[in-house]
């Protein structure tokens, strides 16, 4: 387990959308200040692996935003 945070932090667009939504920042205190190396956009980065835009650090999806009425 890293101490650090994760280096992709300034350009991950998942690490910003966790901004937005308290239910979502769970996964920046679990993933990208915690245990990075645990994560599957980092260790897809690292490998130059394709990149859903929507992938997890779980390697789940994450659910498309509800469109605003
Ligand atoms: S979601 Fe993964 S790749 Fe993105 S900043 Fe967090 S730990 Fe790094």
């Amino acid at each position: 387990m890293s101490n650090a945070s994760c280096p992709n932090v300034s350009r991950c667009p998942l690490y910003e959308e966790f901004n937005l939504s308290a239910s979502l920042r769970t996964w920046q205190i679990r993933y990208c200040h915690a245990d990075f190396s645990r994560c599957e956009r980092y260790r897809r980065h690292a490998c130059g692996e394709e990149m859903p835009s929507r992938l997890l650090p779980s390697g789940e999806m994450l659910p498309e935003k509800k469109r605003r009425t």
